[in-house]
């Protein structure tokens, strides 16, 4: 699954190791560079269906590399009462670039995976309130359990499907692909004006509507059509 790689020549401590992500069908991993997330990217039911004009340009935040990390079992997060999951599509760029035309955005796109933003919803809020960073309530480790990638060779570019999350069995987010208000083409080619887009980034493009609350213990059922599904264990 991982190919060696000798990382200890020339530094003056250990190098930290790269962070991949399993390609399915493939013995090859995928190298993550960065890890770039849109903010609020769905409209609620009752616009989701038509065009928005008023719509503002997407925003972003990020997390650290190291924060994906396959599904499974995982420690519950320190420091927060508030853990939220949130369910997206993951997109992973094969290439580059900086200012992408959207005609040309998805052919940067190497494939797609099913992740969870987690967030420590409490921080968060106390960010939000005193205007500070939210870097701690998103990017703290683990924040970030990404399934295998299909590759676009494997199922194209899904523009739409289902996307659910299922707590203990129980039904709490529910969305459809179709209903991002801005596309993957659209988010690419913005962000891309923003920073210079390098090969292994990774963009995760937004939850639908259902966030909620996730317990030590609490067993987490992801899926997206046509992109996979995704299970999750918290330590209780
Ligand atoms: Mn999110």
């Amino acid at each position: 699954m991982h190919q060696a790689v000798d990382r200890s020549a020339g530094y003056a401590i250990t190098a930290p190791p790269i962070t991949t992500v399993a390609i399915a069908g493939a013995d090859a991993a995928f190298p993550v560079a960065r890890v770039y997330c849109v903010g609020r990217n769905y409209a609620e039911h009752s616009i989701e269906m038509g065009h928005d004009p008023d719509r503002e340009p997407p925003f972003f935040f990020m997390k650290p590399a190291d924060a994906v990390v396959p599904p499974g079992r995982l420690p519950f997060p320190t420091r927060t009462r508030e853990l939220h999951h949130e369910i997206e599509l993951v997109v992973a760029l094969g290439e580059g670039g900086r200012d992408i035309p959207e005609e040309q955005a998805l052919d940067h796109v190497f494939g797609y995976a099913v992740g969870l933003d987690m967030t420590r919803r409490d921080l968060q809020a106390v960010a939000k309130k005193a205007g500070r960073p939210w870097d701690m309530a998103k990017g703290f480790d683990q924040s970030a359990p990404t399934g295998s990638i299909r590759t676009v060779e494997d199922i194209g570019h899904p523009t739409k499907g289902a996307v659910w999350l299922r707590v203990n069995g129980e039904p709490r987010q529910e969305g459809d692909l179709d209903q991002q208000i801005w596309t993957v083409p659209e988010t690419i080619s913005y962000l891309s004006t923003l920073v210079t887009l390098r090969p292994g980034d990774l963009i995760m493009t937004g939850t639908p509507r259902g966030v909620g609350q996730v317990e030590p213990g609490d067993h987490l059922d992801g899926h997206i059509d046509s992109v996979g599904d995704l299970s999750v264990s918290y330590d209780s």
